[in-house]
């Protein structure tokens, strides 16, 4: 069994852990220690490898394996472990790997609508809009009213209102209804995506079949949680020629026939839910639509929505779960019995419960819902795209580890790179830092407010 580590969050004002510090200091081992922290980029949960790599000299005519380049086993690393970033996605858990997923998130939207790592320009000129689409009700809920006239309660709840969002009345609130949507809200999505193609060939006078031949359908969306506990979605949807984002849009597509399509299409699509002790449930979309056209910055007149602001506000959701949200959890839950232990809201406890109460259903196991209890039943993927709206985070990864990868070799020698081989095993070892590492890996960490990129438009 691999070792856990725990993850301390240390401080400045933590007090150093001086026993285990002297002693890697009595070793020599704290400038390594320090270069091999300084290699995570601030990641506070790593993975920790054991194993080892070897890199040989291959001879390019006879295909043999000669001298060893380089050798690395990792019980000689300072750490005595290999440590890689953990890439979690979510704030809560790493805040820089989070931050990384952020900017790549912020770079695949921005791509999308402006072209760029690989996608033409021209895409800035096809009909884009951003869209919102929401849960429809479970019950009312306190909220800020726009009109400026008090919630239903009589109160006029702040910003910061933890009420906000949460039932007026708990114990008629559909619960059962608000994490069966949740579930279904992937599902619901991809429907809506075959749906709003039929309403654009519809509106262009083609077949859905023959739409192809013309015109494409591209999105990237982002899940977000309501403060309710609902998930809903925002997403960039985008009206291509025939093949993607790489051909001009044909002359018939425009903003107003894409915002048609799109609305006809939400309000018409359904999926068939479970039937629950009688109950038949039918999953929609609410009646808050919200669908804008997306500007050039060119065009942007400071009151309209433009890519940059866009781009900015998918990045930003991309890295948030229910935890944010709705304070509740950022990872599976084990037992019901945590639940209680738990400093979480009542209303995210009692979706949570209500998830884990479903869950034991042997009619809905195919949705999973206990293991997806965290994240209030919603278990679709927190971003997506379609294969064509532009490069993907995978992608994003590769050009950075290649140029890491380069900027490496560059600094050793000129070396082909296929004419070597490279051997290499490693073993899951844990994850985490241990206390002075975690204040080692503190003590290198930027101050904050010195990142370059915006977190908003
Ligand atoms: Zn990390
Ligand atoms: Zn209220």
């Amino acid at each position: 069994m691999p070792v856990r580590r725990r993850t301390a969050i240390f401080t400045r004002t933590t007090p150093p852990p001086l026993p285990e510090l002297s002693n890697l200091a009595a070793g020599g081992t704290l400038p390594g220690i320090l270069r091999q922290l300084s290699g995570l980029g601030g990641c506070t949960n790593p993975i920790r490898l054991d194993g080892h790599r070897t890199e040989y000299d291959v001879d390019t005519t006879t295909g043999e394996i000669g001298r060893v380049l380089q050798h690395l086993d990792s019980s000689t690393l300072p750490a005595g472990q290999l440590l890689v970033r953990c890439n979690n996605r979510r704030t809560t858990r790493c805040a820089a790997c989070a931050e990384v997923y952020r900017r790549d998130t912020f770079q695949l939207i921005t791509a999308g609508l402006r072209g760029g790592k690989g996608t033409p320009e021209h895409v800035a000129a096809h009909p884009r809009v951003f869209a919102t689409f929401t849960a429809p009700g479970f019950g009312p809920v306190h909220n800020r009213r726009t009109d400026g006239r008090p919630c239903r309660c009589g109160t006029h709840h702040g910003q910061e209102d933890e009420a906000l969002g949460t039932p007026l009345d708990p114990d008629t609130y559909d619960y059962e209804a608000a994490v069966l949507w949740n579930a279904h809200a992937g599902p619901l999505w991809r429907r809506f995506s075959t749906y709003v193609r039929r309403e654009v060939a519809k509106r262009a006078g083609l077949s859905q079949r023959r739409l192809r031949d013309h015109a494409r359908v591209s999105f990237a969306k982002v899940a977000e949680y309501q403060k309710r506990g609902a998930v809903h979605f925002h997403a960039v949807i985008r009206l291509d020629g025939p093949g993607g984002g790489e051909t001009p849009s044909p002359a018939w597509a425009t903003a107003e026939l894409l915002t048609d399509a799109i609305s006809a299409a939400a309000s018409t699509v359904r999926v068939e839910g479970p039937t629950i002790d009688g109950r038949p449930h039918t999953f929609a979309f609410g009646r808050q639509l919200d669908v804008r056209t997306i500007r050039s910055a060119d065009f942007n007149d400071g009151q309209q929505l433009t890519e940059r602001a866009v781009a900015a506000y998918i990045a930003k959701y991309a890295t948030k779960g229910a935890e944010t949200a709705t304070g509740a959890l950022d990872r599976p839950l084990k037992f019901a019995a945590e639940l209680a232990q738990l400093d979480i809201s009542d209303h995210a406890r009692r979706l949570i419960r209500t998830a884990w109460t479903l869950g034991a259903r042997k009619d809905l196991e195919h949705l999973r819902l206990r293991a997806w209890a965290h994240m209030l039943g919603f278990r679709g993927h927190f971003s997506t795209k379609s294969r064509r709206y532009s490069t993907t985070l995978g992608a994003l990864r590769t050009a950075r580890a290649e140029w890491r990868r380069a900027q490496a070799a560059a600094a050793q020698s000129e070396r082909e790179p296929d004419t070597t081989y490279v051997l290499a095993h490693w073993v899951f070892a844990g994850t985490g830092l241990s206390d002075a590492e975690a204040w080692l890996a503190a003590s290198l960490e930027p101050a904050p407010g010195t990142e370059g990129e915006p977190t908003h438009g």
